[in-house]
């Protein structure tokens, strides 16, 4: 009898394609691969931009966002869907009643609402539908800080326990909110993971120098990956944020702006520089 090589665990993922190649699908499908799933992909919508800042948003039409989706998991089996950059209204519609069609899917959402060089990527009419809607079909959602107040509706800003706990009221699972732009902490970055019934769980690495493209795609794709290889939320997260960790302390700077994430090393590491 034929031996046949152990599947991947196939993670789809949906969201944005930034053509120089650090953020977004491109992002995601590194990143899933690295992490020994295979990625499925579909794009939410084009974009100009280069490493410094976006400069359009080129919408994908709707029906060909679910047709897409849903042939993939007609398909495959998917394990875990990562969702990222929507770009438009009827994209994050779109989503959400994919999501609606197939309920038992894990769904991983970094709720990318600004550019890293700072160009506004959600228009504020998609706001209510993400609060309402999307975040309680989520299993675990990542957002920066910035976002987590946005998203949150907070009238504090800076208050990161009470962001993290008001995103966690509107459904979710889980809530990362990555630290990278909390600037109170200059020498290291603190992420929060808050869940329902538990105190929030801290994790700080040092903080890297300069800025980074693409940096909460590739955590938020490895943690999808992680758990489509079975592992817990906890667990996931804690080995998202070291593969990304790694992938940014190897990060090469190509364009005139932000550095690239190194994400093509398989993790856990194989790399000897990697135990540095
Ligand atoms: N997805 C796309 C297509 C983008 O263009 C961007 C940022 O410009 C992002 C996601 C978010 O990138 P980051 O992971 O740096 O927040």
């Amino acid at each position: 009898m034929q031996n046949h090589p152990p599947k991947p665990p196939v993670v789809l993922a949906i969201g944005g394609h930034d053509p120089c190649g650090g953020a977004g699908i491109q992002a995601d499908i590194e990143s899933i691969g690295a992490n020994g799933c295979h990625a499925a992909s579909v794009v939410t919508c084009l974009t100009i931009q280069d490493s410094c800042n976006v400069s359009r948003l080129i919408p994908i039409p709707p029906d060909t966002i679910t047709a897409q989706a849903q042939a993939v998991i007609d398909d495959c089996p998917v394990a875990v869907i990562k969702i990222g950059l929507l770009g438009s209204l009827s994209a994050a519609e779109a989503v959400v009643a994919l999501l609606r069609e197939n309920p038992h899917q894990p769904v991983v959402f970094d709720p990318v609402l600004t550019a890293g060089g700072g160009r506004d990527l959600a228009n504020e009419s998609l706001l209510p539908l993400l609060r309402r809607e999307l975040l309680p079909c989520c299993s675990l959602v990542t957002p920066n800080t910035g976002e987590a107040s946005r998203l949150a509706g907070s009238e504090a800003e800076g208050v990161i326990d009470n962001d993290g706990r008001a995103l966690l009221g509107l459904g979710p699972q889980a809530v990362l909110i990555t630290g990278t732009h909390d600037q109170s902490r200059p020498s290291e970055v603190a992420n929060r993971l808050y869940q329902a019934d538990k105190s929030p769980i801290v994790s700080v690495c040092p903080r890297l120098a300069g800025e980074f493209h693409g940096s909460g795609c590739t955590l938020a794709a490895a943690i999808a990956a992680a758990m489509a290889r079975g592992e817990g939320i906890e667990d996931a997260v804690r080995q998202g944020l070291e593969y990304s960790w790694m992938s940014l302390r190897h990060g090469f700077r190509l364009g005139k702006c932000q550095s690239m994430p190194e994400r093509l090393f398989k993790y856990p590491r194989q790399k000897p520089e990697d135990d540095e």
